[in-house]
């Protein structure tokens, strides 16, 4: 073929008739390190660049297994691979992927992508395999995943931070309202009851006044741990604002839900390292299997409202006490009970 037929005029007036000399150059001095490899597996030429990339000088690669480049705990496989290869030859563009890397004569590994392009001269079955160094491509991906990572920690810690209340370390009330909706929903699609506590410490405002607002502190983090300590795994445990606190719980019934309000209240009644003794109000409401689909807003607040009642009914009726409000199945509300 001419190879100056394909080129534009003003390029074809710069460029010598083609010749083998021209080929050999272009051969020679590809950026890339290229080799050809016979049927055998054996090395039958390779350009400046490769004798660059693997550290050897031609005269050490020609006639040598292919596999010499590979490091050796790829060895055997490499030459199952070429044998499937040679079996439906193929070109093999760049790109695939694969982790793939060269061992240098030093024995140092680099990191490479490869293209495998069969070619037949005459009766030989040749590869032309053209190596690249992806080392400097490779680290700044590395990098780049590494920063991705970090920023992605970053995030995860940062949505944590933004749902805990930084004095008990428990869930704030956002997080609340985003976790409890989506146990309404789970509640709905397995058709288990919720139960709902709300918790108000007792003349909480005396431990301020009488020791600090330090003491006050350490007493709503001892209810915080008391209340962690408490709760089943699932629970939903948060604090809801000043020295009010509110947890919800899956599968539990109106019955069990008084016994394990009653456990909390006790547990709490039990907090000894405190300059005052500490007590709580608890109102509890629940709902049998839940009805709403979609929004559960409209039943998360009517509970809400229910355990507010049914606490304040509490207080009331003496203080450290819990007091229920049943939950008719219509999502209406009930009348308080202690
Ligand atoms: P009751 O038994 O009726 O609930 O009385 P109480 O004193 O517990 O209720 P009140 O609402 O009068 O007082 C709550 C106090 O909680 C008032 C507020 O200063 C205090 N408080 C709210 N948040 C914090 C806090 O983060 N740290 C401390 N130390 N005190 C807080
Ligand atoms: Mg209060
Ligand atoms: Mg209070």
């Amino acid at each position: 073929m001419n190879a100056r037929a394909h080129l534009p005029p003003s390029a074809a007036r710069d460029v010598p008739a083609a010749d083998d000399n021209i080929y050999r150059r272009i051969f020679e001095f590809t950026p890339d390190a290229l080799l050809v490899v016979d049927a055998a597996g054996r090395i039958t030429l390779a350009n400046a660049q490769a004798e660059k990339l693997f550290g050897y000088c031609r005269e050490d690669l020609i006639g040598q297994p292919v596999e010499l480049l590979v490091p050796s705990r790829y060895a055997d496989r490499h030459a199952a691979h070429r044998t499937r290869f040679l079996a439906e030859p193929h070109c093999r563009q760049m790109g695939s992927g694969l982790e793939l890397s060269v061992q240098r004569r030093d024995g140092s590994e680099l990191p490479v992508d490869i293209m495998l392009s069969p070619m037949e001269l005459g009766a030989a079955r040749l590869t032309l395999c053209i190596v690249r160094d992806i080392t400097e491509r490779k680290a700044a991906a590395d990098q780049l995943r590494q920063q991705t990572e970090e920023l992605q920690r970053l995030h995860a810690a940062l949505k944590e931070q933004a749902s805990r209340d930084s004095l008990t370390g428990l869930l704030n009330r956002r997080a609340f309202h985003e976790l409890a909706s989506q146990m309404l929903k789970t509640a709905h699609r397995r058709k288990e009851s919720v139960a709902l506590f709300m918790l108000d410490l007792d003349h909480f405002k005396q431990i301020n006044d009488r020791y600090g607002h330090a003491e006050g502190d350490h007493v709503l983090k001892r209810v915080g741990d008391t209340l962690l300590a408490t709760a089943r795994e699932n629970d939903i445990v948060a604090r809801y604002g000043g020295e009010e606190f509110v947890m919800a719980l899956l599968g539990v019934d109106e019955a069990e839900s008084v016994i394990a309000a009653e456990r909390v209240r006790l547990a709490i009644a039990g907090i000894s390292d405190t300059r005052q003794h500490v007590s709580t109000s608890i109102g509890v409401a629940t709902a049998a299997a839940p009805v709403e689909k979609g929004d559960t807003a409209p039943l998360l607040d009517a509970l809400l409202a229910d355990a507010d009642r049914a606490l304040y009914a509490a207080k009331r009726g003496g203080r450290n006490r819990t007091c229920h409000v049943p939950r008719r199945p219509d999502a209406g509300t009930g009348t308080p009970a202690s």
